[in-house]
C-alpha cells in the first residue's frame, strides 16, 4: 500500500502501569520498523491518565526496553520534539477543550450518575434480559444533561458536584474503517456506548487523550494490539464529532501473542508455569519486592528477541529467518502480518539466540559473559575468554549456559561423569594411563594440535583403542562427556592444571572401583 504524500508518523502509547509485557516489545517493533521502513518518525508517548495505576520505575522500564533492543524514539519524553510534551498527565489542558468543544457542539454531555445509580441500571438491564450499556437506550432515564431540566443541570454545576462528560453517540450511524491487517471493519454506531471522555478528576480517559493526542501529533498510523480493535469504533466516531475524520490515522491491529499450549492470550503465568520470561528485562514489583525475569538476564540477545518477535506475527514469505533489524527495516510491511493469533514458542526464541550467539564474534561474546566469570570470582585475560568463547559458542542456547558448560576452564572439576568412569576405568588399566600423563607432560608447545597428535600416536603405537582413553582423559579434564575439542581445552587449561586433574581425577576414579 502507498503511503501517499503522508509523512510517516507513528507512536507506541504503552500505560506505565508495569513491566512491558513481550507483546507491548513487539507493538513498539513493528511500530519501528514500519517508521523506518518509509522514512517516517517514531514516536514514545507515555498514556498515563490513570493515575491510580501509576507504577513506580515503569516508565523508565519502558525507556530501557526501547534503548535495549535498539528501537530507539525520535520523539519522546526525554528527547522532547515539536508535538510535546509526550506524557498525557503534562497535557491535561489540551483534553479539556476538546470535551468542551464536543459539550458545545451537542455531541456529549454532562452525567452526574453515582455509581449505585450505574450498578441499579446496569441490574436493571441484566434482569430485562437487554445489554448493560449507557447509551442511546438508556441514557434517558440517567442523571444527565440529556435527561435533566437545564436548571437542574446548572445548579448542579454551580454547586461543584462531581460529573463525568460523556459522549453522545448518535443512532443509525456506520462506522467503516479499513484497518491494514483485518481489512475493511464495519460497526452500526448503536452497538457503541457512550463511553467517559473526561472523569470527575477532571483527566481525560484513555479515548479521548488517545484521539486528542494522535491528531495533534500528526499520527499517520496507529499499530497496536487487537485489544483495541472493539474500541476503534469509537475512535473513529470521535474523529468525526471533533471534525477530523478527513485526517485520521489509518488503523492496523496486530495479531494476539497466544500461549504456547491451549488457547488464549500469553501472561505472565505461562511464564511462571513454563519457567520462561514474558518481560523484555527483569522488572521488580515494587509492592511486592518480587521479580519476573526478562529476557536479557535470562541471557537472550536483544538482536535475537527482536528477531524472535518480529516473527510472531509476521513473515517475509521466504525461507529465511535471521533477520537483524536493517533487513526488517527493508522487508517488514503491514501487509504481511497475520490476523490469526501468534503463538508464542520459547524453544523457536532460544534457536534465535543460538543462531546470534554462534553469530557473534569471540570478542562480542567474552564481553557478553564476562560478569558471570566475575560473579563466580574469578579474573581472565580477554584472549583467554575469547578463546574459551570460540570454544563454547555453538554449546550454548543462552548467554547463562556458559558458566555451566564451561566453569572447568576456572575452576576444579566439580563431578565427574559416572557412567564414563563406571564403563571405562579399569584398577589394572591404570599404567597405561600414568603413561598417557607422562605423554602429555612431554608435550611441548602445550598446543592443542601437538596434544592431540601426541595422544594419538600413543594410542595408536599402543593400540589401545580411543574409545577406551579419550572418555577418560575427556571426564578427568572437565567431567563431562560433552564439550568442545578436549585437546584444545586442554591447551587452554595449561600443563599444569592438566597434570594435576589426571593426578586427582585418577585417584577419584580408583577410589570408586574400590569403594
Ligand atoms: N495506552 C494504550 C496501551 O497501553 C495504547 C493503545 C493504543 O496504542 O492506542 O496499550
Amino acid at each position: 500500500m502507498s503511503q501517499n504524500n503522508k509523512s510517516v508518523r507513528v507512536r507506541f502509547a504503552p500505560s506505565p502501569t508495569g513491566p512491558l509485557h513481550i507483546g507491548g516489545v513487539r507493538t513498539a517493533l513493528y511500530n519501528y520498523l514500519f517508521a523506518k521502513k518509509h522514512g517516517g518518525t517514531f514516536i514514545l508517548r507515555i498514556e498515563d491518565t490513570d493515575q491510580t495505576r501509576f507504577t513506580e520505575g515503569a516508565e523508565s522500564y519502558i525507556e530501557e526496553t526501547l534503548e535495549w533492543c535498539g528501537m530507539l524514539p525520535q520523539e519522546s519524553t526525554k528527547l522532547g520534539g515539536d508535538f510535546g510534551p509526550y506524557k498525557q498527565s503534562e497535557r491535561k489542558a489540551m483534553y479539556k477543550q476538546y470535551a468542551d468543544q464536543l459539550l458545545e457542539a451537542g455531541k456529549a454531555y454532562y452525567a452526574f450518575d453515582t455509581s449505585e445509580e450505574l450498578v441499579e441500571m446496569r441490574e436493571a438491564a441484566k434482569a430485562a434480559g437487554s445489554v448493560a450499556k449507557y447509551g442511546i437506550a438508556s441514557r434517558g432515564q440517567m442523571k444527565n444533561s440529556l435527561a435533566l431540566s437545564a436548571e437542574d443541570v446548572q445548579e448542579r454545576l454551580d454547586s461543584g458536584a462531581p460529573y463525568v462528560i460523556r459522549l453522545k453517540v448518535n443512532s443509525g450511524e456506520t462506522v467503516v474503517f479499513e484497518d491494514m491487517v483485518r481489512g475493511l471493519v464495519r460497526f452500526q454506531s448503536d452497538e457503541i456506548d457512550d463511553k467517559i471522555l473526561l472523569k470527575s478528576d477532571g483527566m481525560p480517559t484513555y479515548h479521548l487523550a488517545n484521539i486528542v493526542d494522535d491528531h495533534l501529533m500528526q499520527i499517520s498510523h496507529v499499530i497496536r494490539g487487537e485489544e483495541w480493535l472493539p474500541s476503534t469504533p469509537l475512535h473513529v466516531l470521535l474523529y468525526r464529532y471533533l471534525g477530523w475524520e478527513d485526517t485520521m490515522p489509518t488503523f492496523a491491529h496486530l495479531p494476539l501473542i497466544l500461549k504456547p499450549v491451549g488457547s488464549g492470550k500469553l501472561s505472565k503465568r505461562d511464564g511462571d508455569k513454563h519457567g520462561f520470561p514474558v518481560f523484555p528485562l527483569d522488572w521488580k514489583n515494587p509492592t511486592t519486592g518480587e521479580t519476573a525475569m526478562g529476557f536479557r538476564e535470562r541471557g537472550f540477545l536483544p538482536e535475537a528477541v527482536v528477531n524472535f518477535l518480529a516473527f510472531l506475527g509476521w513473515n517475509p514469505g521466504t525461507e529465511q529467518e535471521l533477520f537483524s533489524m536493517e533487513d526488517l527495516i527493508e522487508s517488514f510491511s503491514l501487509e504481511r502480518v497475520n490476523k490469526a493469533g501468534a503463538r508464542f514458542n520459547f524453544d523457536k526464541a532460544k534457536w534465535f539466540n543460538q543462531q546470534y550467539i554462534i553469530q557473534s564474534s569471540d570478542a562480542d561474546l567474552a564481553k557478553m559473559v564476562r560478569p558471570q566469570v566475575a560473579a563466580n570470582g574469578h579474573e581472565v585475560e580477554d584472549s583467554a575468554l575469547e578463546t574459551i568463547c570460540g570454544l563454547l559458542n555453538e554449546r550454548m542456547t543462552t548467554l547463562s549456559d556458559f558458566w555451566e558448560q564451561g566453569y572447568y576452564f576456572f575452576e576444579d572439576v566439580k563431578e565427574y561423569d559416572r557412567k564414563t568412569v563406571k564403563k571405562k576405568w579399569k584398577l589394572d588399566k591404570r599404567p597405561i594411563f600414568d603413561t598417557l600423563v607422562e605423554t602429555v607432560a612431554n608435550v611441548e608447545p602445550f598446543t592443542g594440535e601437538n596434544i592431540e597428535t601426541q595422544v594419538k600416536a600413543y594410542i595408536n603405537d599402543n593400540q589401545l583403542g580411543f574409545g577406551n582413553i579419550l572418555p577418560i582423559f575427556r571426564v578427568s579434564l572437565t567431567g563431562t562427556m560433552k564439550g568442545p575439542s578436549i585437546f584444545d581445552v586442554a591447551s587452554l587449561l595449561g600443563k599444569e592444571t592438566v597434570l594435576k586433574r589426571f593426578e586427582t581425577a585418577f585417584a577419584a576414579f580408583d577410589a570408586s572401583k574400590q569403594g
